[in-house]
């Protein structure tokens, strides 16, 4: 079971870790080109070069901070030179802090604001010109930003603005068949974040299927809006949270 994407020039960003890692190895597992990009962990970036070569096909990793307008336009002369243009722009870099809402720094708001919201802006916008008509557009948001938590209401309130931001850029660029859709994850357990267990066990309580997801499931929910099975959907949200 699985879905081909021969042919399809991506960008992942926020690849060289967590869930992007996943997502990559994903793509270029299905026959994508691909680039993707890490901040500033130089060491698992390499990692991620090293990895992607061995799955094979043409996939390129660098550091590019999705939230600089200068480091997206040098992300996006990357895709632009070496893939030749973008059928799929998956926006997963992300940001998260646990603080209580009345000691919440304006610097941090920014911070996971920047990184949450407005780096898909900003890559969206400068990437306009480099999508082809029919191309996807998968931002990744977060279960918990229809649901509410505390501690994080500045992430919440950063990953339900890209429901709206979805919604309005699927009408706005549907004339192009380019379709914008968000995936909510729930609790994803990643090699570089494992959980506590008991932390493990209350999240296992809250879903129907009784346990955390995996970065691979993420990776099928992309794949499949990144690829024509999914031409009709456009500026939904899906979550793949095991039923929280
Ligand atoms: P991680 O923090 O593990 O992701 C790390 C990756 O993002 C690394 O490659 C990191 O690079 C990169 N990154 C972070 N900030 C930037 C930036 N400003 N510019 C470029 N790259 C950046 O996150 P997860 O894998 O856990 O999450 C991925 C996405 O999924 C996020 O949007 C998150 O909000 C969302 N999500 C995750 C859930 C989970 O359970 N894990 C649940 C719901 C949503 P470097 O290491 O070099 O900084």
């Amino acid at each position: 079971m699985s879905i081909r994407l021969d042919g399809k020039r991506v960008l992942v960003t926020g690849g060289t870790g967590g869930i992007g890692r996943g997502l990559s190895h994903a793509f270029a597992g299905a026959g994508a080109g691909l680039v993707t990009c890490g901040r500033s962990d130089e060491e698992a970036a390499a990692r991620m070069s090293r990895e992607l070569k061995e799955i094979g096909g043409e996939h390129h990793v660098v550091l590019a901070d999705v939230t600089r307008p200068d480091q997206v336009d040098t992300l996006l002369e990357e895709c632009r030179t070496r893939l030749g243009g973008l059928d799929v722009l998956v926006s997963n870099a992300g940001a998260i802090s646990h603080i209580p809402f009345a000691e919440l720094p304006l610097e941090e708001w920014k911070r996971v604001l920047d990184t949450n919201l407005t780096a898909a802006y900003l890559l969206i916008s400068k990437a306009l010109p480099l999508l082809s008509d029919g191309a996807s557009i998968v931002l990744i948001g977060s279960r918990v930003a229809t649901v509410g938590i505390p501690l994080r209401a500045h992430y919440t309130a950063s990953k339900s603005a890209l429901i709206g931001l979805a919604r309005s850029l699927a009408k706005e660029l549907g004339g192009r068949r380019i379709r914008v859709n968000v995936v909510a994850p729930g609790v994803i357990e990643t090699p570089e974040r494992p959980l506590p267990d008991e932390v493990k066990q209350r999240y296992h309580q809250l879903t129907a299927i009784g346990r955390l997801g995996s970065p691979a499931e993420i990776a099928n929910a992309v794949l499949f809006l990144a690829s024509d099975l999914s031409s009709y959907i456009t500026g939904e949200t899906v979550h793949v949270d095991g039923g929280i």
